[in-house]
């Protein structure tokens, strides 16, 4: 289980005419084990934050994260490293995926940053979890956004994280696209926790099994 409880940042702006802004004011919420979680809000909410932090990317100015009962103030720097490395898996709206190598090396390569043997068939296995089964030899730029995100799933399942977190993931795609990708986290939401980040309120109240929703750093 996921628990964070009361985060605050604050981002300050440099020079003299910057603006200090509030990203995250006292957040607090409880995540389960299981299910489709949206992070809802508008531009500027806060959202990427929240998941930043969640995800240990970036660190709040206060506030703490529970991760299966290990508060992080306790948690060393390769504590952390191990939480984003092995625990969670994440996805970007940009995909983030390497055009110069086929798709099955693309998703390879995240076992292979882990230090970890190449395994063909765990990768033809999970190729076919996200419907790109056969597609393993191609280059990223012969796939459809929907596919390319697909793989970027795909990439993040490979290290079998308990926890799926995608910040805007249909956000390059049209909404047909955005569909099957949504359709494809959902199903993966039945045996993990996946948290993604939207301001698509029609996705977020059709796959959503809760929706948190932000305003001005604070959940409404
Ligand atoms: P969202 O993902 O909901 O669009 P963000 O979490 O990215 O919102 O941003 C929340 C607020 O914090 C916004 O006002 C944004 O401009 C500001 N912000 C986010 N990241 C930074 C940063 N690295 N430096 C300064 N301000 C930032
Ligand atoms: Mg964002």
């Amino acid at each position: 289980m996921l628990e964070v409880r009361n985060l605050c940042k604050t981002y300050k702006g440099k020079g003299k005419h910057s603006v200090t802004v509030k990203a995250l004011d006292n957040v607090s919420c409880t995540f389960p084990k299981t299910g489709m979680i949206f992070l809802l809000g508008k531009s500027g909410s806060g959202k990427s934050t929240l998941l930043n932090m969640i995800g240990g990317l970036d660190k709040p100015d206060s506030g703490e994260i529970i991760i299966k009962g290990k508060n992080s103030k306790d948690f060393s720097g390769s504590d952390f490293d191990s939480y984003r490395n092995t625990y969670i898996g994440f996805i970007f709206q940009e995909y983030n995926i390497l055009n110069e190598f086929n798709i099955e090396q693309n998703i390879s390569l995240a076992l292979q940053l882990q230090g970890k043997p190449n395994d063909k068939a765990a990768v033809e296995k999970i190729l076919k979890e996200v419907d790109l089964a056969g597609l393993g030899k191609r280059k990223p730029n012969t796939l459809s956004g929907g596919q390319k995100q697909r793989v970027a799933i795909a990439r993040a399942l490979i290290k079998s994280p308990e926890i799926i977190m995608a910040d805007e993931p249909s956000g390059a795609l049209d909404s047909k696209t955005g569909k099957q990708v949504f359709d494809t986290l959902k199903k993966l939401s039945e045996e993990k926790l996946v948290i993604v980040v939207s301001h698509d309120r029609d996705f977020a109240e059709i796959y959503g099994d809760r929706i948190i929703e932000l305003s001005d750093g604070k959940i409404i």
